[in-house]
């Protein structure tokens, strides 16, 4: 029985990526995440402009409404368009500074795979998110948790196994989640349909209906 005790006041769960397409890699993590964290909701975030990655292939409003069909009817699970409407490069320190300012009573969640985690010196202001934001790493297949560096410091200072520390902070902790390991990605999806494969059961039905309707990582005619 899953406890809903603090859902009305619980964490709120921000889940950014470009979304290139969205797999049940995201949504099973998403969701394993939303209930043993027990978070108020999880909202999706896909990126208009990304700073760290060349061009995405399907362009942000499509990357959007695949976003949108494969959430549609899941209790907690919301989308948040606002990088999407943002010109400009999108960064998250941003995102988290506005949903801040929206919420500042609420503990906000960044939700992010070993791979993204590992990545975050990288990113503009990464500092500046642990005064915005818990950071949340669920575990990826092939990916190891850092033990050195700016990032193994950092977990020594700011890591907890404690979920209530999540909901009694605003911001701060960093918590590691083991989710079920679902080896899906994004890349592997796109070459898929390029070599003019199947996407069934890597994606909900929704999106693979809206992925043949868009065409938008099919071969050039
Ligand atoms: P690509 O293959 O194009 O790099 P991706 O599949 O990694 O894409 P993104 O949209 O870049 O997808 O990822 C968004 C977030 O979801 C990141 O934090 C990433 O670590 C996480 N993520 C992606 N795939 C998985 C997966 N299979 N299991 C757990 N987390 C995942």
């Amino acid at each position: 029985m899953s406890d809903t005790s603090t859902a009305a006041t619980g964490p709120l769960g921000l889940f950014g990526g470009t979304f290139d397409p969205i797999h049940y890699g995201h949504l099973r993590t998403a969701f394993e995440l939303l209930q043993a964290l027990r978070l108020q909701q999880v909202r999706f975030l896909p990126t208009g402009n990304p700073p760290h990655r060349e061009q995405t292939l399907a362009d942000a409003e499509q990357r959007l409404e695949m976003v949108r069909v494969a959430v549609a009817g899941q209790p907690g699970f919301t989308v948040d368009d606002r990088e999407v409407r943002r010109s400009g490069l999108s960064y998250s320190v941003d995102t988290l500074t506005e949903l801040r300012a929206e919420f500042p009573q609420r503990p906000l969640c960044l939700l992010l795979g070993m791979d993204a985690f590992l990545g975050l010196p990288h990113w503009h202001r990464w500092r500046d998110i642990f005064d915005l934001a818990h950071v949340v790493v669920a575990h990826r297949p092939g990916w190891k948790a850092p033990t050195q560096g700016p990032l193994g410091e950092l977990m020594v200072d700011r890591g907890t196994g404690a979920i209530r520390d999540l909901h009694d902070a605003l911001a701060g902790r960093i918590f590691v989640h083991a989710v079920t390991q679902l080896e899906i990605s994004s890349t592997e999806l796109r070459q898929v349909i390029l070599g003019g494969g199947d996407t069934r059961y890597l994606v909900p039905d929704s999106v693979r209906d809206l992925l043949r309707q868009l065409k938008c990582y099919a071969p050039r005619q």
